[in-house]
């Protein structure tokens, strides 16, 4: 009650007792206290009531922020979680336990999504055709159990199917039931495809190795065999097979120490080098390789492209490497030309170019691929590693740059690599 409401009460019964006071009549005078104490208590449990009252209403509101509260963490999380989903490299998919999907990450749909995805629709078997996905998810949830397996499947727009590493778990609720699955696909195509081309390194490099130990081997063998027979006469032979395979090794490791420490981010230093000058003395450091093949060769400089920011010695090994192949797979008295030209975006472009057979269009994809040769034959007997290609392309994707290579078959080839400016890189 409030405090006009009392000062009512009590007015009403004072008026009362003091009527009944005028009229000096002792009954009602116990009427007018009583309904005074009756006004009195009935006031008390009012405001008693008024007050749970408000206290309830204080509770309510307590609880409404409590609410609400929650409401705005859980839709926090919803949304801290949908970010953290989409943005995660691995497909998501959850399903129930009869197969069709509770739910799915972007990357999920853009890998799987052609078929179309409606969640509690689309079914598992819907989206896979082959059953191996299937069943995964079937067996993580009749075992209760995480499965594991690696699985080929196409993607969304590619021709080559990809390899996944699927884990799957089932989905229990709080009550430990368990209502579905949750699968996760991470693409392991790149770190397949790299413990490939490991496994297949090792064995080129192995078998590169082995060839010219065998024969080497074998030669000193012959050799210690005549020389204690006194046989002489083939000796100054076995010992030039001897020495033209140490060297081969001796090529083979330095190109296998140069790619890995290109690869292994050996350091660059770029400076400016003046690109005639070093054209010359690659060159002359060729000279007997020209010279033997009665090669002809001439240097170009085109004005702005006299000097180029890169790392000297790589940029020789680049030059080397070019210019020696041409040397070596041009026929005899056949032309090369080396040319540095203003590149794009302020940088230089290098051309090295022969008038020799050319690289078969098959070929030209791998080229630049560790040991791929065209003619394995040709290349050993000119004393090829199969790795001078691949150097060069390192090193100049060292320096930001790239290597585009053009060929007519029988008309000739040319490398052309570009090298940023100093701004480029
Ligand atoms: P190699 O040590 O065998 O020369 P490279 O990596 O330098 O290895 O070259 C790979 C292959 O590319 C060579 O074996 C050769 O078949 C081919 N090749 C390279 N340069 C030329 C060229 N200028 N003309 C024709 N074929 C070439």
């Amino acid at each position: 009650m409030n405090a006009p409401g009392f000062g009512l009460l009590l007015l009403q019964t004072l008026l009362v007792a003091a009527g009944m006071l005028l009229a000096d009549a002792p009954v009602p005078w116990l009427v007018a206290f009583t309904t005074l104490f009756a006004g009195i208590s009935a006031w008390r449990v009012r405001a008693l009531l008024g007050d749970a009252e408000e206290d309830r209403d204080v509770e309510l509101t307590r609880m409404q922020g409590d609410l609400r509260e929650s409401s705005e963490a859980l839709e926090r999380e919803r949304a801290e979680l949908s970010v953290l989903m989409s943005s995660i490299s691995e497909a998501i998919l959850a399903v129930d336990e009869s197969g069709k999907i509770l739910f799915f990450n972007d990357r999920f749909r853009a890998f799987f999504g052609a078929v179309g995805l409606t969640e509690r629709k689309t079914t598992l078997r819907e989206v896979f055709r082959a059953s191996e996905v299937a069943d995964v998810f079937q067996q993580a949830q009749r075992e209760l159990n995480p499965r594991h397996s690696e699985v080929d499947l196409s993607v969304a727009g590619e021709s080559q199917p990809r390899t996944f590493d699927l884990a799957v778990t089932p989905l229990r609720s709080l009550q430990g039931a368990v209502y579905g699955c949750v699968g996760v696909f991470h693409d392991v195509t790149e770190l397949k495809r790299a413990e490939r081309m490991r496994i297949d390194f090792v064995a080129n490099v192995s078998h590169e190795l082995r060839s010219p130990l065998t024969a080497i081997k074998g030669y000193s063998d012959t050799l210690r065999s005549d020389f204690e027979a006194g046989r002489m006469e083939d000796i100054p032979g076995f010992v030039d097979v001897i020495s033209r395979n140490a060297d081969r090794l001796m090529a083979l490791i330095g190109d296998l120490l140069d790619l890995s420490s290109i690869e292994s981010g050996g350091e660059i230093h770029r400076q400016w080098v003046m690109s005639g000058e070093l054209s010359q003395r690659v060159l002359r450091q060729l000279e007997p390789r020209r010279a033997q093949r009665n090669m002809n060769a001439h240097v170009e400089v085109e004005p702005g492209a006299e000097r180029i920011y890169a790392d000297p010695g790589r940029l020789e090994q680049v030059l080397v490497n070019l210019v020696d192949n041409a040397f070596k797979y041009t026929q005899e008295g056949g032309r090369v030309r080396v040319a540095w030209e203003k590149g794009p975006g302020g940088g230089v472009r290098l051309r090295v170019a022969d008038n020799g057979p050319g690289i078969p269009e098959e070929s030209r994809a791998r080229i630049f691929e560790r040991f791929y040769r065209v003619d394995k034959a040709r290349s050993r007997e000119v004393g090829g590693t199969g790795l001078g290609l691949s150097i060069v392309k390192h090193i100049v994707q060292r320096h930001g740059g790239s290597v585009e290579l053009r060929s007519t078959p029988g008309q000739g080839t040319e490398f052309l690599c570009d090298f940023p400016g100093p701004e480029g890189t």
